[in-house]
């Protein structure tokens, strides 16, 4: 299961409405945050998330936007210590700020009080963990260092209903086993093995987190088929210069990107003041119908949004 809630929703600066950029992702036994803007801490407090399990932070690129927040949240962090710590993951600019950020400014040089790691990102595995993996791909976002990352579960396999029904096996634990794969022994003293019963295996769920980009033709093919795709939109298409010079994407640009790739939905993020709301999703819902603009807190349960599509 992916579950996203979004933390902050805000372009650069903060609104009344929006925090600054982050985004938690509940991924199997996994909690992630990506990105880490200034105020994030108080809104996994809001969110009712808190800090629990929270051990990986996956950041896009070292925009002050998108990481001003670790500060506060690391320093929260060490006020309670968890064994394995903190991993950030960025790319190498990325943590070349990131480090000079939290290890000489917030700890002035001294060893933090908390377990800090930072681990490199480049194109392919960030980690895998039971099957889920997360992997990342290169962004272009003016001259940064930036990555998207793209969230696959594990594949799984279904039980059959006539194979279970045809076979007499009864509701409860049997089935249960079976379908985590287990042979199970019935009452009756057959012995049913999961291959008699199960489906064949279906890809798991996927979603794409895309940060700050300033193109999308590079962007197809890291992000083509995935149930959500979570990207920015900055602009409208009647500012898409200053959305070039500044390395945004317009909300019609983060549609078509949609529809090129085929997505089940497309998650609006990194949204501006400068426009009312409804003419970015508007404009994105030209170019894809299943748009839908985040909102700070927004919980979302990837997958699901392609069932009520059909
Ligand atoms: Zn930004
Ligand atoms: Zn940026």
């Amino acid at each position: 299961m992916i579950e996203l809630i979004f933390l902050g929703t805000s372009a650069s600066v903060p609104s009344v409405e929006r925090g600054l950029p982050a985004l938690l992702v509940r991924f199997g036994r996994n909690r992630l945050l990506v990105d880490c803007g200034e105020g994030t801490q108080r809104q996994l407090l809001r969110s009712g998330a808190k800090f629990h399990r929270l051990d990986r932070i996956l950041l896009t690129h070292a925009h002050l936007d998108h990481v001003l927040g670790l500060g506060g949240l690391t320093a929260t962090l060490a006020l309670n210590p968890r064994p394995g710590g903190v991993t950030i993951h960025g790319g190498a600019a990325t943590l070349g700020f990131v480090r000079r950020y939290l290890l000489d400014g917030v700890w002035g040089g001294a060893a933090p009080p908390l377990a800090l790691k930072f681990a490199l990102v480049t194109q392919g595995l960030v980690f895998a963990d039971s099957g889920n993996r997360v992997d990342a791909f290169a962004v272009r976002h003016r001259d940064t260092d930036s990555y998207g990352f793209r969230f696959v579960t594990a594949p799984r396999r279904h039980l059959i209903p006539e194979r279970l029904a045809a076979l007499g096996i009864p509701a409860g634990p049997a089935r249960r086993a079976l379908a985590r794969g287990r042979a199970v022994v019935l009452d009756d003293g057959r012995r049913i093995a999961a291959d008699e019963v199960l489906g064949p295996e279906v890809p798991g769920t996927s979603l794409a987190v895309v940060g700050d980009t300033g193109e999308t033709a590079s962007l197809v093919d890291a992000v083509r088929g995935v149930d959500a795709l979570v990207i920015e939109a900055s602009f409208l298409e009647r500012d898409r210069r200053l959305a070039r010079e500044r390395g945004h994407l317009t909300a019609a640009d983060a549609g078509r990107l949609a529809a090129e790739a085929g997505v089940g939905a497309l998650y609006l993020n990194h949204i501006s003041e400068r426009y009312p709301p409804d003419q970015l999703l508007d404009e994105a819902r030209r170019q894809f119908p299943r748009a839908i603009l985040a909102e700070d807190l927004m919980v979302v349960t990837v997958g699901r949004e392609r069932m009520r599509a059909v």
